[in-house]
């Protein structure tokens, strides 16, 4: 037997299946998706089986074993495998990159240098003690031992062998179980035991009277009273025996309540369920646009149309963005489905995910809720696939492999036969032409599902306020708005967009921005430390008294904060309870759960925050939103920087008004006539599409053409912008001459870490050449460019372009 074994070597020449032997005593056990050990060159490393054969085109004394089998189950499903290869194929990305992304991190392995020792009696006296009876050590402890450099010595003499070892990252949580006898027994046991041993009998009477066939350790020992040393007399008098057993990580409880009861569908809500409902009883791959207002009932509709395939004896996968921004969410499932739900979000520890997703491939759990990668959750009866607020950048992942969870959402339901949700109540621009060119279906709700009136919006000219006087960030308006508010005892939420938006020391005689030296950026103004940040490379700096260019003292912090809203804020409203939540305050785990849970309790006014504040909160007594700065994320460089203002507006006046109190939003900038802004009052999502569409047709951006960017960077300049061209005249060589080739032009970001950058861009409506070319380039890159310092990255429908 053969086994096709992708390895964990991340180079060009090397992304290919590699035949290794199957030792014959493995054949019952070796099936594709197993994980193995098998030799690389001088490595041992982790691989994939990928395929089993009978024959290998290599002359069977080149073809080396497995050594090792760590799988005794496969952990990638057929289904998973062949997802790597389309994944690997359309991003142009490694394939086992492909394989590794669909896993939990603690499943990659982990790769450590090892010392072994090879001729025992030639090692010095100072380094025999170290060893102890060890036969091998990490680098690292002898690094720490400090015998680093007569370690090397010793390899370059052959008396030892420095060697990489392969590690499992995984661990599982095992407690120690006692396994106790029956009464019987434990009745015998004391009768037997001496006089004096009164500690024993004691816990003999103890355990006769909570009868139990096992029990944890630590249990009995809490409990009993009795200590550890008893216990294992016991244990060696093998009257007690004791066991390791698995056990899965105790998550937090949400705090978060929820009744768990479905709600009476409105008919709106109805007619979309239906339709979803027959797609999956006629076992049919369709892919739906939901697009609701916010409060329409969305997430109602997932959980009904989950408890509809759940009903078949099939599962569901939920896509949220960062699902730890939405606690609520998870609540609200977690009290539908209870101990059916799996939950992968970030702020677990690495340990917890693994448990969570063993969970799903044992088929314990039915629903599994996540970020991004849950779309690779290892179900194999798949009845559903939701990706809610489908337009958020996130679902794209921005290294490699830079997949949409989107598009391998639908890849999975093509594969099950089964429905997708898409649901948004502001569609990317993509999606939405393809729900009127019936691509998708579109199911639309026009209604909130409360019958609430979807909140008035103002738009505050700020140029006004300044002209008029008022320095502060907040307008009059707004500053009324909240007294009102605050007498009434309602809630508000203000929302700081800081998207596109830095604070940075300028200085105000010569206008000098200080900026990151490594990188052409501005430095980010941290005020807990007083530095200067530069959130692309990590440098850190004092802030500069002077200004480096022309000495003026007059160089100084410059924009708005968080923090500064809050003092600002202090002055206005002195009597306001304010939460602040933005990276700073929600550093610690379960931090942002914490805060929107007291807000919710009403221990909080006022809930100030950037962009994690915009999505997802239901809480009836949120009457009032504010935007500050609602045009700073109109600035990027970004094609897509209308788009992504517009449905920052439209998500957070969703907070309004959600429950019996009608809401009210506003909405202050410098750029009132913009028509993201204009339009975001009515919240009317058609009108704004139109317009962004013409937009988009004029200069030729999706979704009326595709874009790949290309991106090279190189520490010398001239070899970055040569490269760049060299590259781009590659592909304008092979590619049809219906696609446009622009560039190569420096990238928005030029320097990066001291890296100079260029990008090209290649949009297309159809080109059937893209991909071969691109693995072409890849190809070219790697076996000739890549030695010369070059760094070249694919990136297929980029979310952004910087
Ligand atoms: P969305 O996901 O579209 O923002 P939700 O599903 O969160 O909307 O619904 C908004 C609010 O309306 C929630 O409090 C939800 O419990 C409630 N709701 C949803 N559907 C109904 C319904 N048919 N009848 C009454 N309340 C509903
Ligand atoms: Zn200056
Ligand atoms: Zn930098």
């Amino acid at each position: 037997m053969i086994a096709e074994v992708i390895v964990d070597v991340a180079a060009y020449p090397i992304d290919r299946p590699f035949d290794y032997a199957v030792p014959v005593e493995w054949e019952s056990v070796m099936e594709p998706g197993v994980r193995v050990k098998v030799p690389f060159g001088p490595r041992k490393v982790i691989g994939y089986v990928t395929g089993i054969k009978t024959e290998s085109e290599l002359e069977s004394d080149k073809i080396k074993p497995v050594l090792e089998i760590l799988d005794l189950e496969p952990v990638l499903s057929a289904e998973l495998l062949e997802l790597s290869r389309w994944m690997a194929a359309e991003t142009i990305a490694y394939e086992i990159d492909a394989l590794q992304v669909m896993l939990p991190a603690a499943m990659r392995a982990k790769y450590e240098k090892i010392m072994r020792v090879i001729k025992l009696e030639q090692l010095d006296e100072a380094f025999r003690k170290f060893l102890g009876n060890r036969e091998q050590v990490t680098l690292k402890q002898l690094q720490d031992a400090g015998l680093l450099s007569g370690a090397k010595k010793y390899s370059k003499e052959g008396i030892v062998q420095i060697d990489t070892a392969v590690q499992q990252k995984t661990k599982m949580k095992k407690v120690r179980m006692i396994h106790i006898p029956d009464t019987e027994h434990l009745e015998a046991a004391l009768a037997d035991t001496h006089p004096n041993a009164k500690k024993q009998a004691e816990l003999l009477r103890w355990l006769i009277l909570h009868p139990s066939s096992s029990l944890e350790a630590s249990e009995i020992l809490n409990q009993s009273g009795v200590n550890a040393s008893v216990l294992k007399t016991l244990l060696d008098k093998q009257i007690i025996e004791q066991s390791q057993v698995e056990v899965y990580r105790e998550l937090d409880a949400p705090k978060m309540r929820d009744n768990g009861k479905p709600e009476q569908l409105t008919d709106e809500q109805q007619v979309a369920l239906a339709a979803i409902e027959q797609a999956s009883d006629r076992q049919q791959a369709e892919t739906f646009l939901l697009h609701g207002v916010t409060g329409s009932g969305k997430t109602e509709i997932y959980l009904q149309a989950i408890d509809h395939v759940l009903k078949q004896g099939k599962e569901a996968i939920v896509l949220v963005p960062e699902i730890s921004l939405t606690p609520q969410m998870t609540a609200r499932f977690k009290a539908r489905f209870g101990e059916l739900v799996a939950v992968l979000h970030s702020g677990l520890s690495s340990g917890e995910k693994y448990d969570e997703w063993r969970r799903i491939h044992r088929g314990e759990v039915k629903v599994a809720i996540g970020a991004r990668s849950a779309v690779f959750a290892p179900f194999t009866n798949l009845g559903l696939l939701i990706l809610d607020e489908e337009h958020e950048a996130t679902y794209k992942q921005e290294e490699s492999p830079r997949y949409h969870a989107r598009d391998v959402a639908i890849w999975r339901a093509e594969y099950h036969q089964c429905p997708v949700i898409l649901g948004s109540a502001t569609p990317s621009l993509e999606s939405y032409a393809r729900a009127t060119k019936d691509v998708y279906t579109l199911l639309t709700l026009t209604k909130r599902a409360k019958q609430q009136a979807l909140p008035s919006v103002q738009i505050i000219d700020m140029r006004e306020e300044l002209k008029a006087g008022n320095r502060s960030m907040f307008s009059l308006g707004l500053a009324e708005a909240m007294r009102e508010r605050l007498e009434r005892k309602e809630q508000i939420v203000l929302l700081l967009n800081k998207r596109g938006f830095s604070s940075f020391v300028l200085c105000r005689d010569c206008g000098t921005v200080v900026e990151c030296p490594n990188c052409d950026i501005s430095l980010t103004y941290h005020r807990s430390t007083e530095s200067l940040k530069c959130h692309y490379c990590g440098h850190e700096q004092p802030v500069p008294l002077e200004c480096p260019e022309c000495t003026s003292e007059h160089i100084r912090f410059f924009g708005t904060g968080t923090q500064k809203a809050q003092e600002e804020l202090a002055k206005i409203v002195p009597e306001a309870r304010v939460i602040r939540m933005d990276v700073d305050t929600t550093r610690t785990k379960g931090a942002h759960e914490r805060l929107l849970y007291d807000f919710g309790e009403g221990k909080a006014d006022i809930l100030l925050g950037t962009q994690m504040i915009a999505k997802g909160l239901d809480f009836p007594r949120i009457t009032l939103v504010g935007v500050l700065a609602a045009d700073t994320s109109l600035h990027l460089a970004d094609f897509r920087a209308a788009e992504k203002t517009f449905q920052l507006l439209t998500q957070v006046s969703g907070r309004a008004g959600r429950d019996q109190l009608p809401g009210e939003v506003y909405i202050q900038t410098y750029d009132p006539e913009h028509y993201a802004i204009e339009l975001s009052k009515t919240q009317e999502f058609e009108p704004f599409y139109e317009l962004e569409l013409a937009r988009r047709r004029q200069l030729g951006y999706p979704p009326y053409y595709y874009v790949t960017v290309v991106h090279f960077s190189h520490e010398d300049v001239l070899k970055a912008a040569d490269y760049a061209q060299k590259g781009t005249s590659f592909m304008a060589e092979r590619l049809s001459p219906s696609s446009f080739i622009i560039g190569p032009t420096a990238a928005a970001i030029s320097r990066l870490n001291n890296r100079y950058r260029y990008q090209c861009l290649v949009k297309y409506k159809q080109e059937p050449a893209l991909i071969p070319v691109l693995q072409q380039l890849l190809k070219h890159y790697k076996t000739n460019w890549a030695k010369d310092g070059l760094v070249m990255s694919i990136n297929r429908e980029p979310t952004a372009i910087f």
